[in-house]
């Protein structure tokens, strides 16, 4: 058992770096001692994460719910629970084809030779996983990195030490720890783990961060997979259906209390319709949620310095002279002690509002007039590459124009952030909101060295006709 140092939030506890470094050996040398796991090994650990998350799924509700205050089962449900068992699902019917060597094209000069790539097990994937969803992103790297063959290692947020506790035994009884190493502990264990010379690194969380850790990976050369955040716009045309609209940018806003890195940031509408829109999703909001307060339904915001940080966008953009609803009639103090904020609708936004340039990151949901496709690819482009970006409209030839004169992570058309389940696209940002990707195929191949490897002929014909030819290459030439 490692030593361990106090760190906060939480005075979460950790590994000293000795400890992470004698972990990362044991992990590094079970690896080669046994670098090709078969696909009976692989499906028996994917088998084995499956059975043990089956086992504690009410722990896992339950302590996640502890660290955020209050955090709604539905919404661990959908947001972690039902991810990772539909990950591990789709990892277990189509690995076996991803592990499969893949000839590629071979230009005449070069035949009978012949090419192929053979995806390879790196060795040892660090896994830095940030709070807002502790279960679904740590297991969503960890599934793509065991499939792949790897061992892995996981460093969990200071900011979910229960939940993080919890995760440390469940896979302390499900695997090895040369298989699947659990840290928690603060910013000092996570800065010791994204020091470790691993074979890939997948890191998320916040762009900050992320500049922090890509550094640390750099030192050692560790490729590394950053899944960041950043302000998603919603653009809403004129051809949209408004009903719907509002149902399901309210559906994603207010999953787990807007604290979603693919959450829909802002909205860029035409005016003429905002007032209608804001009473829409007003009303939609109260639907949904009669009461916020003491409403198990509905997420607390996970910690008081997050709670301030959002009452300080609010306050900033109403200095300067933002309009704000709020939606429903519970008392403020109430909502306050339970650190539940209801959806905020928040027009007359304008550029130099902190709301408007920072991650909101919660319920609050400002508006931006935009009237026409290119007003709203503009403002789009003003702004960092963001991790996700939603169009909501019927007319193909916008939707089309949308997605190809704008840049982001990834999209979802006439919804927000269910790209995310899907599992045959890959997942990741671009510029500030991440690089590299991962799910399904694509996290496979994130954590396989996919090599190519060329044949060289040895006997037959037409070798022997292109052995005249090579002589011409061999010194002395003549
Ligand atoms: P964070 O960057 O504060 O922390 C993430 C992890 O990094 C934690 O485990 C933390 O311990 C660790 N960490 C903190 N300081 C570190 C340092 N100096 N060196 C190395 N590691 C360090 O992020 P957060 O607040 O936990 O999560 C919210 C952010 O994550 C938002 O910006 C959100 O958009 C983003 N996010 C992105 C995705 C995605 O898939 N792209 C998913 C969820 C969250």
């Amino acid at each position: 058992n490692p030593k361990t140092t106090k760190s906060k939030p939480g005075e979460a506890k950790g590994p000293t770096a000795k400890a992470l470094q004698a972990a990362f050996k044991a992990q590094r040398d079970a690896f080669d001692a046994a670098p090709y796991p078969s696909w009976e090994v692989r499906k028996a650990r994917l088998e084995t994460l499956r059975d043990v998350l089956r086992k504690y799924e009410d722990d896992i509700k339950q302590t996640i719910s502890d660290d955020f205050g209050h955090r709604s089962k539905v919404d661990t449900d959908l947001g972690d629970i039902i991810m990772a068992y539909n990950d591990i699902h789709n990892a277990l019917k189509m690995t076996p084809k991803w592990m499969k060597r893949r000839k590629r094209a071979t230009s005449l000069s070069y035949k009978p030779g012949w090419n192929e790539i053979i995806p390879q097990p790196m060795g040892v994937i660090g896994i830095v996983v940030p709070w807002n969803y502790p279960l679904g992103l740590a297991t969503g790297p960890i599934i793509g990195a065991i499939g792949a063959g790897n061992r892995c290692m996981v460093k969990m947020s200071e900011y979910t030490p229960k939940f993080s506790a919890l995760f440390k035994s469940m896979m302390e009884e499900a695997f090895e720890p040369d298989v699947v190493y659990v840290a928690t502990g603060g910013v000092d264990v996570a800065t010791a783990f994204t020091n470790l010379p691993f074979d890939h690194m997948l890191f998320t969380g916040s762009t900050n961060v992320g500049k922090i850790v890509a550094k640390a990976a750099a030192e050692n050369l560790v490729p590394c997979t950053l899944e960041l955040g950043g302000k998603s716009p919603v653009l809403i045309d004129d051809s949209a259906k408004l009903d719907l609209t509002v149902a399901r940018i309210a559906q994603s806003k207010l999953l787990n209390a807007g604290q979603t890195c693919i959450a829909p940031d802002y909205v860029l509408m035409p005016k003429a319709r905002i007032d209608a829109f804001s009473d829409a999703m007003i009303n939609q909001a109260e639907a949904m949620y009669p009461k916020f307060a003491g409403n198990d339904d509905y997420t607390s915001v996970i910690a008081d310095s997050h709670y301030a940080r959002l009452q300080t966008l609010l306050e900033d953009a109403e200095n300067k002279g933002a309009k704000i609803r709020v939606a429903g009639n519970d008392d403020k103090q109430q909502l306050a002690k339970e650190r539940r904020i209801p959806l905020t609708v928040v027009t007359e936004t304008t550029p130099d509002m902190k709301i408007m340039q920072e991650e909101i990151f919660g319920p609050l949901l400002p508006i931006v007039p935009s009237e026409t496709l290119e007003d709203q690819c503009t403002a789009v482009k003003s702004k960092d590459r963001p991790l996700a970006l939603y169009w909501f409209g019927e007319d193909d030839a916008k939707r089309d124009r949308v997605l190809y004169e704008t840049h982001a992570g990834g999209v979802t058309i006439n919804d927000c952030a269910w790209h995310f389940g899907q599992e045959d696209i890959g997942f990741g940002g671009i510029g500030p909101s991440g690089m590299g990707a991962y799910h399904g195929e694509a996290g496979f191949e994130t954590f396989s060295h996919m090599k190519g490897v060329f044949h060289q002929s040895t006997g037959g014909l037409f070798h022997t006709l292109k052995q005249k030819m090579m002589a011409d290459m061999m010194p002395p030439y003549t």
